[in-house]
């Protein structure tokens, strides 16, 4: 459904994306992730022919883009990092506005919208205004609106970004109903437990560049140890010096938290027995720990 081939983009003097090459099969999610200025919304705005780059080659829907970007886009939902529904009109007016844009009759959109709404759990808010829709509610509409032209592919911006738990476990409940029926769903977040959770596979994006990708089990299994023991409390310094950084495989200090990082706990565990100022959380390593291996702990702007 999308096929990315040594992507190149500049923005003066920045090559700003650097050989980027992915494909995302049909029926798949796949994850873009990396930390801001990485360029993953560069990445996204060539495949949807909004940016033109600079160099390599892009096939969306089987058609080349941006030489027929039209064409593909619409075969494409977007939905976008920012909702930018029309406060003007209610909620399923947004929905048939939006569906005469891709040349749906007014009536043909008016049939849709009723499913939609159903699908986005809007149903009893069809005349409601858009300012009285809570953040999770306008989320929902806006990824309703994505789906007016049906399309078979779905392109997604940091979709439960700003939601609270409730709301995002919903759209992520929407999310896995349209890759259900086969569609094919490609999103970028920031959020590790949402891309382990929805995502076949995983991009790492970092400086332009993908550093790693593969199924989100699989980079786990791969990249990183499979334990981590992190570590806080009194003292915390002089056990890292003494045990930690001796009996983990891998350990680093971030502010007042030392993440351990092993095959056997054993050791460490035992390290910190008979030290009662020092409070241990033992876990399965995750996605996010191999992201922070791979970028680094470096705050980013
Ligand atoms: P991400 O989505 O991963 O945060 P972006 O693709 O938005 O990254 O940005 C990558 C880099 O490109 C950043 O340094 C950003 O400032 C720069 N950039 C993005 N868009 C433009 C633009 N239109 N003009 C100049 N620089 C841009």
């Amino acid at each position: 459904m999308l096929t990315v081939d040594g992507l190149r983009k500049r923005y003066g003097q920045t090559e700003v994306v650097r050989g980027a090459s992915f494909e995302v099969p049909a029926g798949q999610c796949f994850g873009l992730l990396g930390p801001n200025g990485a360029g993953k919304t560069t990445t996204l705005r060539c495949c949807l022919g909004l940016t033109v780059p600079d160099g390599g080659s892009i096939e969306l829907a089987g058609l080349p883009v941006p030489a027929q970007a039209r064409a593909a886009r619409a075969l494409v939902g977007v939905v976008p990092q920012f909702d930018n529904l029309d406060p003007d009109f209610t909620v399923a007016e947004n929905l048939v506005v939006f569906g005469r844009y891709f040349g749906l009759s007014q009536r043909e959109a008016s049939a849709r919208v009723e499913r939609l709404l159903e699908f986005a759990g809007l149903s009893d808010k069809a005349d409601a205004h858009i300012e009285s829709l809570s953040g999770g509610m306008k989320r929902r509409l806006t990824l309703a609106r994505a789906m007016i032209n049906d399309p078979p592919i779905l392109f997604l911006d940091e979709p439960t970004t700003g939601l609270d738990p409730q709301a995002r476990h919903l759209v992520w409940d929407r999310l896995k109903m349209l890759l259900t029926e086969g569609r094919t769903i490609i999103l970028t977040t920031h959020f590790m437990d949402e891309a382990q959770r929805l995502c076949d596979r995983v991009a790492i994006m970092d400086h332009g560049v993908i550093i790693a990708e593969d199924g989100p089990r699989r980079l786990i299994e791969r990249e990183i140890e499979p334990t981590v023991i992190e570590v806080y409390g009194e003292g915390l310094e002089a056990w890292f010096a003494a045990h930690g950084r001796r009996l983990a495989e891998r350990a680093e200090l971030a502010g007042d938290t030392a993440f351990c990082y092993c095959h056997d706990p054993e050791p460490l565990m035992r390290s910190l027995e008979g030290d009662p100022e020092l409070r241990a959380l033992h876990r399965a390593a995750n996605l996010e720990d191999v992201f922070l291996k791979l970028t680094g702990r470096d705050l980013r702007d």
